[in-house]
């Protein structure tokens, strides 16, 4: 949802002002706590579901129907009687306030805490969620998740919106950076640990957007067509991950249409796999605005409307009094919501507002980016590079003068100290406008090289920048491709901004210098006409608050690149499985004038996309096609080699597999070890899947031993007839390697 533009207009400092001035006179600053619950459902002895039936015996209609939908956007509302004693962000669900149960206060927390500048606060911003994904590191996904949640209880709410962990089928989907990259193991087992670590801090944690919400342009009206067994053996396997063994207390279904239904009213999607097959005992919240009726998506699933009440509010009250909605299936509703605050811990650690330490979140910024960076290329050693040789850096191209680009929509964090491109005092975050972290790669390279001659040109012309090349030892060209939610990219090609055609920038100064490298800051892959001509390639996707800070450390060599794709990087367009977006028809786009509520119940007229490309996504869609890609899914490189050997299969109970890794080179890294399987003949499956990893810290010289054990499910198909899952008997072949296209190690067990 949008920001409005009064306020983004404003200035930061003027709106700490006013935001101060606002909590002062309204008296959030002093609001009164609720009343500290007393009753029987406060013995932590009891589970959530006895202490949330305990809640139930005492309440009325009236607020069980408050505990079913949102009051608004206190974002951008007014201050009013129900959402006074929220915080401000993008929800409040009012709460049971009589009976102390405290209002559900809900904030934007993909990569951050969303709104902070806004509200007179700070927040880190991590690197893109792309970018933790990249680490392949599950420690990592969980302090993620930690941070946030930390500051999300810092700054007053108790529920996060981040989360979001649809698999990447089409890498132009303006959100790709918000999401965990193309595979359903490694997105769903990060996802969980990131949960993990948001709810340590006793906030409500949730993911989304449940599910197939894969494109921007026309994501409220798109009805996506796929067949059970692909779905729940892509999109689906990461949120049936991410929701057993991650535990959110809440889901946010999607926007769009699956095979016929919106996402929030579909029986498939809510009742039968979330809750039943998955055994989800939370909550369901709609997308903003993503509900679309009453009795329809009350008896589909579907417990809370978000952000108002258009059909939960008074139209329910009356269905229940109707008679068409039951008092059982209510109280299911109810229930899921209060036995989830009671499990997250919302009611036993009341919101207490703290003040955000800064730097030690730009520790934890810069330490996941660190993992995260992954080197696409370095020839001839390029990387890392030796301070004392260099007596002259260009540095070029994309504001690396003083910043370093963010992903935008929901997920913007507020940098700390404004927008690097914009001037001082014009406000922090602008809606589908870009905002630069203030992170300058210029100054972390001359901190780095304090020696040496740093200089500056900003790639705006592919003469001039080709020119400032020349003349230096080495240039780092700065290239980035800027996404947001609420649109889709054009294309994977760097665009070309304001005039300028990075490819051609890039192209140039490659051309003029041998020792030319390439850093990207991007949320999706991206084409490289020129791949062939710089020296080294970095990809540091949205680097967040002190991405600069960690570029540097690994282009000078203190932190050894370990990242390694999530996402494939194809070599064009041509080669994905829909070479271009399926757009909207104009009555599909938006409502023109104002909108009823039967419009908004029936919802823009369909138009269809169909997944034929099946369960054949990223790397499954490249291998079955026999398509080779420019960089392949879980592809990086480090300044050390490693060595795999002695694979050993053990099929007894879970499969185990056992090998070792060594590091043959001269420096300590950390390798991502993979593990993929073939699936007997019969099953009909792409080739290989990702079923495990272990990343692997080793010093010099050093080896390691270790086991990676497989969850059965991760070696089996969905089979349609059986509505389950179904481990196939045969022959099964496991590779281990450091990439999906790189597998040294093979073997092949039978298995019953
Ligand atoms: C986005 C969600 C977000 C919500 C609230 C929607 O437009 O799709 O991801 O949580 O707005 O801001």
């Amino acid at each position: 949802m949008k920001y409005s533009p009064r306020r983004a207009r404003l200035g930061t400092s003027a709106l700490m002002f006013l935001s101060l001035a606002l909590l002062a006179s309204s008296g959030l600053a002093q609001r009164q706590k609720p009343p500290a619950p007393t009753g029987p459902w406060m013995n932590t002895n009891l589970s959530p579901d006895e202490r949330a039936n305990l809640v139930m015996k005492e309440m009325t209609l009236d607020e069980k129907i408050a505990l079913l939908h949102g009051v608004g956007m206190p974002t951008s509302d007014p201050v009013t009687p129900e959402n006074a004693a929220s915080n401000r962000g993008v929800g409040y669900v009012v709460g049971v306030p009589r009976l102390g149960i405290p209002g559900i206060d809900m904030s934007d927390a993909a990569y951050g805490v969303r709104s902070s500048g806004e509200n007179g606060r700070y927040s880190t911003a991590l690197p893109a969620n792309v970018a933790a994904a990249a680490s392949w590191d599950t420690d990592a996904a969980f302090e993620y998740g930690a941070l946030i949640g930390r500051e999300l209880r810092a700054q007053g709410y108790n529920m996060s919106l981040g989360g979001g962990v649809d698999i990447t089928r089409e890498p132009r989907n303006g959100r790709t950076f918000e999401y965990l990259g193309e595979d359903p193991v490694l997105a769903g087992t990060l996802i969980a640990r990131l949960i993990e670590g948001t709810q340590s801090a006793h906030v409500i944690g949730d993911i989304k957007h449940y599910a197939f919400n894969d494109q921007e342009s026309g994501r409220n009206s798109v009805n996506i067509h796929i067949g059970n067994r692909a779905a729940r053996e892509t999109d689906l396997l990461a949120f049936e991950i991410g929701v057993t063994q991650g535990h959110p207390a809440a889901v946010m279904c999607s926007y769009n249409r699956l095979n016929g239904d919106f996402a929030c009213e579909n029986q498939y999607l809510l009742n039968e796999v979330l809750k039943k097959d998955f055994h989800f005992p939370g909550f369901v919240l709609s997308d903003w605005g993503g509900t679309h009726s009453t009795e329809k998506a009350s008896a589909a699933g579907l417990d809370n409307e978000e952000p108002g009440h258009l059909f939960f509010g008074d139209p329910y009250k009356a269905a229940v009094q109707a008679g068409t909605i039951s008092t059982t299936e209510l109280d299911d509703h109810v229930h899921r919501i209060l036995r989830s605050m009671f499990a997250a811990g919302v009611i036993d650690y009341p919101r207490e507002r703290s003040v955000v330490d800064p730097f030690a979140g730009l520790d934890v910024a810069r330490k996941i980016e660190e993992g995260g960076i992954v080197l696409l290329k370095n020839d001839h050693s390029t990387l890392p590079l030796d301070a004392a040789k260099l007596h002259t850096i260009a540095v070029i191209g994309a504001h690396s003068d003083v910043g370093m680009i963010s992903g935008g929509g929901s997920a913007q964090v507020d940098p700390i100290g404004g927008n690097a491109i914009m001037p001082l005092g014009q406000g922090a975050t602008h809606w589908q406008e870009q905002i630069w972290f203030p992170t300058s790669p210029l100054k972390a390279i001359q901190a780095r090289a304090p020696k040496a001659v740093v200089k500056y040109d900003p790639g705006v012309d592919a003469a001039a920048a080709a020119a400032a090349a020349k003349g230096a030892d080495l240039a780092i060209v700065f290239a980035y491709q800027w996404e947001s939610e609420g649109m889709d990219l054009p294309s994977l090609s760097l665009p070309v901004y304001k005039g300028v055609d990075q490819n051609a920038v890039i192209a140039a100064v490659a051309a003029a210098n041998p020792h030319t490298i390439v850093v990207l800051e991007t949320g999706s892959p991206v084409t490289m006409p020129w791949v062939d001509s710089p020296a080294a390639i970095l990809e540091a996707w949205y680097a967040g608050s002190d991405g600069a800070s960690a570029v540097g450390n690994v282009l000078f060599g203190t932190v050894n690149p370990s990242g390694k794709l999530p996402n494939t990087f194809p070599k064009s367009e041509a080669d994905l499985p829909h070479p271009t977006i399926t757009m909207p028809p104009p009555a599909s786009q938006h409502f023109s004038g104002p909108v009823s509520p039967a419009q908004r119940g029936a919802g823009l007229p369909p138009f269809d996309v169909t997944y034929d490309e099946g369960v054949k996504v990223g790397y499954k869609w490249y291998d079955a096609e026999r398509k080779t890609p420019l960089f392949p899914f879980g592809f990086g490189l480090s300044y050390t080699t490693y060595r795999y050997s002695g694979l050993h299969v053990n099929p007894e109970n879970k499969v185990k597999v056992t090998f070792t890794v060594a590091n043959t080179g001269t420096r300590a890294g950390a390798e991502v070890a993979e593990v993929y399987a073939a699936l007997p003949a019969g099953a009909q499956e792409p080739p290989k899947r990702l079923v495990g990893w272990s990343k692997v810290q080793l010093n010099a010289g050093e080896k390691r031993t270790v086991t990676v054990e497989i969850d059965p499910k991760y070696l089996s198909i969905f089979d349609e007839q059986k509505n389950d899952w179904s481990l196939l008997p045969g022959d099964y072949t496991l590779m281990v390697g450091g990439s999906s296209q790189d597998l040294p190690l093979k073997a092949t067990v039978h298995l019953k």
